[in-house]
This record gives structure tokens, C-alpha cells and sequence, in this order.
């Protein structure tokens, strides 16, 4: 059921069925000069049902709306080239290749792939996180028309006046969209607030981590009326800006102590000596999908602490070794 939030703005709750996130807010815009989608949901059909029988009650069929996406991640992505069916899809122009690129898409994946054995993630659980990972089985097919967004740059588009952010962190490219006029922030996933956005390492950001604080510190800079985020409820921004910076300096702390008390290990069982809001009785009980995340946020925090001059890595035999300094 779609509701109106603010005057010709819409939330769609998309159903993100088995995935912890529980559910994504879609947003409409829609005004005299046309209607614009914030994200979409997964390619899968209960994610299609939600959004297409959602934008029927609002009076808009597929291809009478531009999209417009705050990140590449599927769960936003996914459905965005059935939506604009041939108009266009905006996105970050960093993001951008991660969706409309395959062969980026794959050269990603080969990376991501050497960095997770490196760390030794097991082989075997690999394969299965490869079969299975959304990220690879939901990506948007190829076709849509994309086109790529600066930090700075200023849309019209459904009857406001949207200034996009560049805050990379949780993607690359992650963009906030700001309504200044109406003082109203859509944040994506930089900042939601009943869970922490993940973060993990990308080849394109030695630190993403680091970025992703800077990112904090420039969102913080703001003060919106309404803060709309991509995932669940909204909250006061700053408060939950600050929550989110003094997680990650306790996340780094205990990371570095992790490499201090198993020195020489790699992110895969370094992240096995961290603590984890997950129900499993040891970290060799854990989904695969939740190590994967897990051991990627570990990476995003080792990769800053050796930004930050506090830890070392070395690769021996191919296996990746923490040492604190
Ligand atoms: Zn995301």
C-alpha cells in the first residue's frame, strides 16, 4: 500500500522476501511535469508484484516514469529497467558500469573473488556465496538507459528540484538526493536507521571505510525536515550520524584487537574473533551469506586501520597476513 508521505511524494514498501533487510522503500515523485521513481526492488516477482500494483494506485503504468537510483546494489536496481521500459535510468555516473557494463561487472567479481580467497574464505563455501549471492543472480539484465550523475548536479524532475550527493561508502557511487526547496533528504543506504549499512572493501576504494566516514561527517553538514531512507523507518539525521561514527570506532577497535591477539591471520578468521548480531552458536555455524558479509566488513575495517597507520598486511603464498604496528 502506497502512502503519502509529504505532498506528491509516495512510499511503495517493496517486500525483500528471506533477506534481512525485510523490505525496500520506493519513493514516487509526481508532478505536472511527470513522475520519478526513487528505487525499486529485486528482479524476483514478489519485489515486481509490490512495486507495479503500487504504481497502479498511483496512477502510473511502466514507461510513463524516469528512475532515478541512489545506488547499484539489487535490491534498488533491480526492477529499474521494466519501470522506465526504455525511458531513462539515473544513477551516479561512478556506480553507472556496474550496471550497464558487464564486462566491468564481471572484472569486479574477479577481484572481489582474489581478495575473499586471499583472505581465506573457503573455496568451497566461495562457490556456494557465487551461486547464490543476489548481487550476481538479481542484477538488472541488461538493456536499460543509463545515465550517469555528478556530485553537485541539479535534476528537475517530478515536480522537484533535486540536488544529487555523491557520499561513497556503501557503494562507490552511493548518491543522497536533497530536496532544498522542500528540505528533504533521501539517503539510500548511507544512512538508515534501524540497521547498519554494510559496509565492505570495493576495488575502486582502497578505503571504503574511510570514505564512508567522510561521507557521515558531509551528509551531517545537513538539516532536513524529513530524512527518507532506503530501508524501514526514519530518525533524526545527526543523532543517528554520530551513532553511526562511534560504532565504527568501536568496530575498529575491536578489529585491531582481533590482529593484535591472532596476529598473521586474514580477514576470514579474523572476523571469526569479532562479535556478530547473528543467532549461531560459532562463527563455523554461520550462513554463508552472513560470513561473506561479515568478512567483507572486517576487510572495509582492516583496510582502514592500515590507512590510519595502525596495521600491515602481507601476502605469503598467496594468503593475506594482519600484523598491528
Ligand atoms: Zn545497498
Amino acid at each position: 500500500m502506497p502512502e503519502e508521505i509529504a505532498p506528491g511524494i509516495y512510499r511503495i514498501p517493496v517486500p525483500l522476501v528471506g533477506n534481512p533487510l525485510k523490505e525496500l522503500n520506493a519513493y514516487l515523485l509526481k508532478g505536472e511535469d511527470g513522475a520519478l521513481l526513487i528505487d525499486t526492488g529485486f528482479r524476483q516477482p514478489a519485489c515486481r508484484e509490490a512495486l507495479f500494483s503500487g504504481l497502479r494506485e498511483l496512477g502510473v503504468r511502466r514507461g510513463e516514469m524516469e528512475v532515478l537510483l541512489t545506488h547499484l546494489h539489487s535490491d534498488h536496481s533491480g526492477l529499474a529497467p521494466e519501470a522506465a521500459d526504455g525511458r531513462t535510468i539515473y544513477v551516479s555516473e561512478v556506480d553507472r558500469p556496474s550496471l550497464d557494463d558487464q564486462d566491468y561487472r564481471s572484472r569486479y567479481w574477479g577481484i572481489m573473488d582474489v581478495r575473499f580467497r586471499e583472505e581465506g574464505f573457503p573455496l568451497h563455501l566461495m562457490a556456494r556465496m557465487n551461486e547464490t549471492n543476489p548481487a550476481r543472480s538479481m542484477a538488472p539484465p541488461s538493456g536499460g538507459h543509463y545515465e550517469g550523475l555528478t556530485d553537485g548536479q541539479i535534476l528537475e524532475k517530478g515536480g522537484c528540484r533535486i540536488q544529487c550527493l555523491l557520499v561513497p561508502g556503501h557503494t562507490p557511487g552511493q548518491m543522497c538526493y536533497w530536496l532544498p526547496d522542500r528540505g528533504i533528504l533521501f539517503t539510500g543506504d548511507h544512512v538508515l536507521f534501524d540497521i547498519t549499512p554494510n559496509i565492505t572493501a570495493w576495488p575502486v576504494m582502497p578505503d571504503a571505510l574511510g570514505s564512508y566516514l567522510e561521507s557521515l561527517k558531509k551528509i551531517r553538514a545537513y538539516d532536513p525536515a524529513l530524512t527518507l531512507p532506503g530501508h524501514r523507518k526514519t530518525g533524526d539525521l545527526k543523532s543517528r550520524v554520530d551513532h553511526l561514527l562511534c560504532h565504527h570506532q568501536q568496530r575498529l577497535e575491536e578489529a585491531l584487537g582481533a590482529v593484535k591477539d591472532h596476529p598473521g591471520r586474514g580477514a576470514y578468521d579474523l572476523a571469526g574473533h569479532m562479535t556478530w548480531k547473528i543467532r549461531a552458536s560459532s562463527w563455523e555455524d554461520f550462513p554463508v551469506a552472513q560470513k561473506w558479509f561479515a568478512v567483507g566488513e572486517c576487510m572495509s575495517h582492516l583496510d582502514h586501520l592500515m590507512a590510519l597507520g595502525q596495521v600491515r598486511r602481507e601476502t605469503v603464498g598467496g594468503k593475506a597476513a594482519y600484523y598491528a604496528i
